[in-house]
């Protein structure tokens, strides 16, 4: 089985004793690719580092809503002077109504420039969404996406949002939150985005899977999204996995 892990934070201090013994079990588990997204420019120099140490790992930049400063903003532009050959998207930004601070109006002036330097060096996004669905259609279809698309990691929107994103070259990302309670609306978007445009994470060390909470979540786990994955769609986790694999390949362009 290969896997790609679309989304994980393997600059976070959660890794810093063990990651090598982390990518092992990760290898053992079919993990062949894994994306990190650093979170604030102070992590940028570590994606790369990490990007260029070790093979299966890829990096992205970007400011994620729950950390944003006023000072950042002028970082965004090393995003556009600095970022070739670097980094295989731009990441993780987004939008948060389900906090308070950062404000939402600076969330919304750092998520659109970020997606204007996307579309500017024309690659993907990797898109953090609580809560402020309708704000991200509408800044989408003000804006546009980059030619490469994006994703939504984590995504918990409705099947109206899938079928109001798809047009725009979105991708939509699952991780370890599905194996917790069966829900009939995830049912239904599943089937509205396999094959072509499913993608899986873990968003390590976050959102670790149901009996494993208040521990720090592991790429590997990505195969109880699988397991999760096929029981809802009833198709092997092997076949999940290829068409996952194929789409990430896609989007990153690996
Ligand atoms: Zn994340």
């Amino acid at each position: 089985m290969e896997i790609i892990d679309v989304h994980c934070h393997l600059e976070a201090d959660e890794f810093c004793n063990d990651l090598e013994d982390v990518l092992k079990s990760a290898k053992s588990a079919g993990v062949i690719k894994l994306i990190t997204s650093s979170v604030i420019p102070e992590q940028w120099e570590k994606s790369l580092w990490l990007s260029q140490q070790y093979p299966e790992i890829e990096c992205t930049w970007g400011i994620h809503p729950w950390y944003l400063k006023e000072d950042y903003f002028n970082d965004l532009n090393r995003l556009l002077t600095d970022s070739a050959n670097k980094i295989v998207a731009i990441g993780e930004i987004g939008l948060d109504l389900k906090i308070d601070n950062p404000p939402y109006e600076l969330q919304e002036k750092f998520f659109i420039r970020q997606l204007e330097i996307a579309k500017e060096i024309n690659l993907p996004v990797i898109i953090h969404c609580r809560g402020a669905f309708s704000q991200l259609t509408g800044i989408i279809n003000k804006i546009g996406m980059p030619e490469r698309g994006g994703i939504i990691h984590a995504f918990k929107g409705s099947p109206e949002i899938v079928e109001q994103l798809i047009p725009h070259r979105i991708f939509f990302s699952l991780g370890c939150g599905i194996t917790y309670r069966y829900s009939s609306k995830r049912e239904k978007i599943l089937n509205q985005i396999y094959p072509d445009y499913l993608l899986v994470e873990t968003d390590s060390p976050d959102i670790p899977p149901a009996g494993q909470s208040g521990i720090r979540n592991v790429p590997s786990n990505i195969t109880l999204v699988l397991s999760a994955l096929a029981e809802y769609l009833k198709i092997s986790e092997l076949e999940i996995a290829k068409t996952t694999t194929k789409n990430a390949k896609k989007v990153f362009n690996l």
